[in-house]
Formats: C-alpha cells, structure tokens, sequence
C-alpha cells in the first residue's frame, strides 16, 4: 500500500469530505523541532476545522530528550503508536556526530522498512532564489547503502563501513521512482551513481535500474556519475526531473538541491513503506537557531501536506498549500532564511489569516 504524494485515492476523497478524525504520531523533535511542530499542528488544525478534518496527535519524544525520561532512545510506547496510526509526523531529532547513540531517523526507517524517501523541491511564488520555477523529485532509497550503520574497528587505527546495496532494494526504490513518474506525467528519471568507482555494488543499483526502466517505455532513463551531477545541478538544474539515487547520495543532493528554491527551511519529504509512513522535513535540528523564534516552519508544514494527500484529506492540503503560498507571493512575513524579518510564530500567524482571507493568485 505504498501511496506517494498525489495519488489518485486522495483527489477522490477531496470530492466527498466528511467529518473524520485522524490519529497521528507527532514526534516534534529536538532543536527546532519543537517550534516548527507547533507551528504546523495549530496550521494543520485550523485547516482542518473548515473542511472538517479532526487530528488526533499521538505525541513522542524520540532521542536524547526520550532517554531522559524513559531510559530508551526510542520508547517502545512510540513504535507502538507508530505500528498502530500508520502515520507519523516528526521533526528532527539531533543525531550525536562521530560518537553517541545511533540515528533515530535511520532506526525508525530500519524499523518500519520505509524503503522511499520521496523529496520534492519545488520553488515556492514570490521568493527570489538563484533559480525560479524548479521542480524536482529526489528519490531515495532510505535503508540500504552506508546508511545500514555496519561500521566496525578492524585492528586500531583501521575501520570499516560496509556498504550495503542489494538487488530487492535497488529494483524497489527504481520502481516506485518509474511508478511515480508514471502516474504523475514526470518525463524522465536519472540514475545517480559512482559505479565506475563501485562497480559491484553501485554497478548492481545501476542493472536493477535499467531493468525497472525496460518497463516504462515512456519515461525517459538516463544515467549521471554523482560527482558529475553535482556540477550539472548548480550549472542547468533543469535537466533534471527526478533523480533517483541510493540512500548516501540523495541525502548530499537534497541539501544541495534545497539552495535552488531556497534552503533547507523549505524542502519536505516522506519517508513511505509498505505499512506506515513518516513525514519529516530534509533539514535536521539547526542547534544554532534553535530556541530562538527563528525557523522556517515551511518544510515541516509542507511535510505535512504531503501528508495529508497520503490520509485522503486532499482538500485540507490544498487548504495549507494555497494559503502557504499566499504568505509568500505577499512576502511580507517570512522568516529570516529567505530574506523576511519575521520570526517562526509571526510567519504561522500569516499562513493562519491567510487561510481565512484567501486571494486568488494572479495567473
Ligand atoms: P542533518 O544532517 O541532521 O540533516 P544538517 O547538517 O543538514 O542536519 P541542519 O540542522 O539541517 O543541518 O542545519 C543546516 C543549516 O540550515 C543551519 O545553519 C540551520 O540553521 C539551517 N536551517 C535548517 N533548517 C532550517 C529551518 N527550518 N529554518 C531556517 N534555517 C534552517
């Protein structure tokens, strides 16, 4: 039951809404977490309240702040919940570098095989950025690769990761990337890859790939070596539909690919499976605003209207969305990251009446 954003499930359910309750897991997180989350539930609700959606938020700490209080990094209770709402929302949890507990990201990922990490980048109205007009799929694979977490010491002074890449990972994130670009019109998917350096375990990616692609007849497949497509991202990022890449690769290439429409305060993402789903932003805990009235709340709110496609509440998304990018074409309340002088509850509050008072984009 992998649905990804925009399927046609949720436009149906759009024509016929009804007063529904939602249970979901809300792990708001570390850093900034806690404020972007409360700025997205208060946007998610108040949408909600129109067109009469009703969330249950099953709240969680997850990491270091969990530990405190239950001894575990990742209290059972929350697997539970997890398990039981099928859905979750989460916001990012600090992950100790070069030492510490492992990442609670990749544990939960592990847990609940959320095999696609599906991250759109798209440019946002109004907002000057070093590219108008961008919209780009990355599709990663979420369990495999160094990502499995296989380190060891070898003799001291020597320590090996493994890499992890196998043909059932591989041919699945390929074929819910081609899926997606099926059911969704997008014209061309780019294997990213450095197989000419790893030639068995990039070069197995790259077979399970042209495999998936013999398929798709319609979707145009190539393929780019990583290092290259860095450079091709910041000189044409238009030759670019989707990019669909194993799980070390995506991650470096959302980053990059988040300056094109912005930063990291405005890139979403969904990490989906075959049994539940968690949707958190690409940016991680940004100790150094944290605290401060100064995020972006954007990528976790528009992870959140991915998230609602997923639960059926496709107008609810549209909602959120539409009053979001109000905010911005007016461009009078927006966080410090794009440009704005507004703090993370100022910029809430504006999406709030933005709802209430909507415009009608000019065409
Ligand atoms: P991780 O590896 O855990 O994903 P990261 O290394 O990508 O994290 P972040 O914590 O995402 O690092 O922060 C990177 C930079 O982006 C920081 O300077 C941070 O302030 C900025 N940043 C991240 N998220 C936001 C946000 N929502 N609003 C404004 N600035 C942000």
């Amino acid at each position: 039951m992998v649905k990804s954003p925009g399927s046609s499930k949720s436009s149906k359910a759009a024509k016929t809404p009804k007063r529904r309750t939602h249970r979901i897991t809300l792990i708001p997180g570390d850093g900034i977490g806690p404020e972007v989350s409360a700025a997205v539930v208060s946007i998610v609700e108040a949408a909600g309240r129109a067109t009469g959606a009703a969330f249950e938020w099953h709240r969680y700490a997850a990491g270091a702040e969990a530990f405190e209080t239950t001894g575990e990094y990742i209290p059972k209770a929350l697997y539970d919940s997890i398990e039981e709402n099928r859905v979750a929302l989460k916001g990012p949890v600090t992950t100790p570098v070069g030492g510490g507990f492992a990442s609670i990201n990749v544990a939960l990922r592990q847990k609940f095989e959320l095999f696609a990490n599906f991250r759109p980048v798209k440019s946002l109205p109004g907002l000057k950025t070093i590219y108008p007009d961008i919209d780009l799929i990355i599709v990663r694979e979420n369990m495999e690769d160094l990502y499995a977490g296989l380190e060891h010491v070898v003799v001291p002074g020597v320590v090996q990761a493994l890499k992890i890449i196998t043909e059932k990972g591989s041919t699945r994130i390929a074929k819910f990337a081609f899926d997606y670009a099926r059911r969704q019109g997008r014209k061309k998917v780019h294997a990213i890859h450095k197989a000419n350096i790893m030639k068995l375990s990039d070069g197995l990616f790259l077979r399970c790939c042209q495999t998936v692609a013999e398929g798709f007849p319609e979707v145009e497949y190539r393929e780019h070596i990583v290092d290259n497509t860095c450079m091709q991202l910041v000189m044409n990022p238009y030759q670019y539909d989707i990019l669909l890449t194993e799980n070390l690769y995506g991650d470096i290439l959302s980053d990059l690919c988040s300056a094109f429409v912005g930063g990291l305060g405005l890139v979403p993402g969904a990490n989906l499976g075959t049994e539940c789903a968690i949707f958190e932003a690409v940016h991680g805990s940004a100790p150094d605003i944290a605290g401060k009235n100064l995020a972006n709340p954007t990528a976790l709110l528009q992870s959140a209207v991915l998230m609602l496609h997923h639960i059926g509440e496709s107008e609810t998304a549209a909602r959120v969305q539409d009053a979001l990018e109000q905010v911005y074409r007016e461009g009078r309340t927006l966080t410090r990251d794009v440009g704005g002088t507004s703090g993370t509850r100022e910029f809430a509050e504006a999406v709030l009446r933005a709802m209430e008072t909507p415009v009608k984009a000019q065409a």
